[in-house]
């Protein structure tokens, strides 16, 4: 047998997650990953780096459980909310047997991860506004085990109807987990679904530095649920799933003042957010601009495939969406800095002469 051929066969079936630094580029203007767009300093505090970190850095635990307003036993810590979403599979999906259930146009690594398991996932188009098609979704309930829901959705911006949430919560409730994917709440606060874990044990929210707390290379993110659901997830997570210098960098970000700085950032995203979406309603190769609760917009560009390859060639790097169900045309534009944004406006206005 071939190599190939020893592989598991949904493994030698899988298309990878195409990231965006796989996607590659070479570009000086990153708009296509979500990241905020400059570094914030960090420096080790602990020198102890012969030592096996702890499983759950209590630190960590600690700020976080205080930031969302949980207690430390509703809150896992994993590499990037990415394992989080794995974790779930793992410890709730039975290869072969039971299925996932999500609704693109949306991000993912759903589909990835539930393939790399082999568990069957199942699709339900997102309606109109992409709000949850609650109708379709409880007929295709019968042997799911996790929904996925992104809110504020990865790649429209919108926010999924808190009522929808409560109705997909009581439909599922004694039969599913239903996991709200947060990576993007610190743009719109007032959105989060964690203070519902109180009354849903079902309901898990996973949230991530990676976004507004401008450390996406830390790789570190958390997961939230009923103290039950955080046990089992304990059981099957790497006995030392995040490195010392991660924690301790984490522990730093998610400090008091860390958390102010981050609202400080926040509120300088939104501010740009609005100044690139009003310019780019006035270009005339943009056709639609929808709106954002998030670090991102969607757009619908006429000849969307050349005018990205145009934008690419110059060093401007996006996220074409236009394989997305209902995103025909449409690009993501991180939104980054002030010159980042121009850089954006400029080679569009020439697309469009
Ligand atoms: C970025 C992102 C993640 C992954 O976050 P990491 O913590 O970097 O793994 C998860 N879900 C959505 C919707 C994202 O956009």
């Amino acid at each position: 047998m071939s190599i190939e051929e020893l592989a598991r066969e949904n493994v030698r079936n899988l298309t990878p997650y195409q990231s965006a630094r796989r996607l590659g580029g070479k570009g000086d203007v990153w708009l296509n990953a979500n990241e905020f767009p400059t570094a914030v300093p960090f420096g080790l505090t602990q020198q102890t780096l012969n030592r096996y970190p702890e499983c759950q850095p209590k630190a960590v635990i600690d700020n976080y459980a205080r930031y969302a307003g949980l207690k430390p036993e509703q809150v896992l810590v994993s590499r990037g909310a990415d394992e989080g979403i794995e974790l779930l599979i793992r410890a709730f999906c039975e290869p072969g047997k039971d299925a996932i259930l999500f609704c693109p146009p949306t991000y993912g690594m759903y589909s990835v991860s539930a393939e790399t398991f082999g568990v069957e996932y199942r699709t339900v188009q997102a309606k109109e506004g992409w709000q949850l098609d609650l109708p379709a979704i409880a007929e295709k309930l019968d042997g799911v085990k996790v929904v996925y829901v992104c809110s504020p959705n990865n790649p429209t911006g919108q926010v999924i109807n808190p009522q929808d949430m409560r109705d997909l919560l009581e439909m599922t409730r004694g039969k599913a987990l239903v996991v709200a994917d947060e990576a993007y709440i610190e743009f719109c606060p007032q959105a989060t679904l964690a203070g519902w874990i109180a009354d849903y044990p079902h309901l898990v929210v996973l949230r991530t530095l990676s976004k507004a707390f401008a450390l996406a290379g830390l790789r570190c993110g958390f997961t939230l649920a009923s103290e039950e659901v955080i046990a089992l997830l304990m059981k099957v997570i790497a006995p030392y799933p995040l490195s010392t210098p991660v924690a301790d960098i984490a522990a730093q970000a998610l400090s008091q003042d860390g958390i102010v700085a981050m609202r400080q950032r926040v509120a300088q995203i939104i501010d740009e957010r609005q100044y690139l979406i009003g310019q780019l309603r006035d270009i005339p190769c943009v056709e639609q601009v929808f709106d954002s609760e998030t670090n991102y917009i969607l757009v619908r560009i006429t000849a969307s495939s050349a005018v990205f390859k145009s934008l690419w060639d110059q060093g401007i790097i996006l996220r074409d969406q236009n394989r997305q169900p209902t995103l025909s045309g449409c690009l993501r534009i991180t939104i980054g800095t002030r010159d980042e944004s121009l850089r954006v406006i400029d080679a569009l206005r020439a697309e469009s002469v």
